[in-house]
Parts: structure tokens; C-alpha cells; sequence
């Protein structure tokens, strides 16, 4: 049998607050010890992420067209059936500087999405997939961010600046 068991932090972090949360974990049934953990930081996970990448959210629906700067006018807060992106589950659209970014939290990649994947690459749009932040169900579901070129643009362009210490 292969061993899983591992210890994810160093002697240092093994506090007794730490080794308490793993056994309250453990002591859990299967089912719920996955949830309480979700629980515990989907929050966190959503506003690490957001900071990180100098996002805010947006009030647009979810719509292909936005990663190409046009607009549509056929979806509703729900989404845009019409121009759906691939692997789309449990969608949230962000901004910075008024560029687009979508966020998609399904529970995995079907093979039939990869070409579509591969050409709004083709096209411009930068994509992020991801274990973490996955704030619909961390540890469950994958994180995959559609970034406009734009907004990949104004990103890079902040973190850069950043890094040279301008404002
Ligand atoms: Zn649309």
C-alpha cells in the first residue's frame, strides 16, 4: 500500500493549536472533514487571490465577449448561454482598470474543452489553472482565470511597477 501520510509544515509550526485543528479534522467523518476545511478558508482563499492580482470584482455578467472587449446584451446575471467559455462552472467576473477577467471553479477539465481552451489561448486570452485559490469548494473544485490581454496587461504592468518601488 502507498503511504500518503505526510506532515505539511516544519517542527516549528507544529504547535498545539495545529495538531489540535488536524486531529479535529481527522476525528470527522470523510465526508464532512473535506467541508470544514472549505469552510474554513474560502474566504480567505477568494480575498488572498483578489489582492494578489489587483482585482476587484465586476458587475458584468459572464460573457466571452467581455475577454475581447465588445459587448453582448443577451445574457443576465446568471451568464450568457450564447458565448459560454469552456469548462464554465460556478463563474465570478472581476476588473482592473476596467478590463475583464472571469473565473471558472469546476470540478475538472473534460477533454473536449481542451481545444477550445487552447484557442482563446491562440487568441489573446491568458489563462490560469489552478489548485488554489478555488474558493467555491477549496480542495474540491480547480481555479481557472480567463484573463483579457488588456487586463493581463494592466496586471503585469502594476506588478512591475511594484517591484521598482514606483506608485
Ligand atoms: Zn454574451
Amino acid at each position: 500500500m502507498m503511504k500518503a501520510q505526510r506532515s505539511f509544515v516544519s517542527a516549528e509550526h507544529r504547535t498545539s493549536d495545529y495538531l489540535a485543528a488536524v486531529k479535529a479534522l481527522r476525528d470527522l467523518d470523510s465526508g464532512l472533514r473535506t467541508r470544514a476545511y472549505a469552510e474554513a478558508v474560502c474566504q480567505d482563499h477568494l480575498d488572498s487571490w483578489a489582492k494578489s492580482r489587483h482585482l476587484k470584482p465586476s458587475s458584468s455578467y459572464p460573457c466571452r465577449r467581455l475577454l475581447f472587449g465588445k459587448r453582448c446584451g443577451r445574457g443576465s446575471r446568471a451568464g450568457c448561454q450564447d458565448h459560454e467559455l469552456p469548462a464554465s462552472d460556478h463563474l465570478s467576473v472581476w476588473q482592473i482598470n476596467g478590463h475583464h477577467v472571469i473565473v471558472s471553479q469546476p470540478y475538472g477539465i473534460r477533454d473536449s474543452w481542451l481545444n477550445e481552451l487552447a484557442s482563446l489561448k491562440v487568441r489573446g486570452v491568458h489563462i490560469e489553472i489552478d489548485a488554489w485559490p478555488a474558493w467555491h469548494f477549496p480542495g474540491s473544485v480547480l481555479h481557472l482565470a480567463f484573463w483579457s490581454a488588456p487586463a493581463w496587461d494592466a496586471y503585469m504592468d502594476r506588478i512591475t511597477k511594484l517591484q521598482d518601488g514606483s506608485p
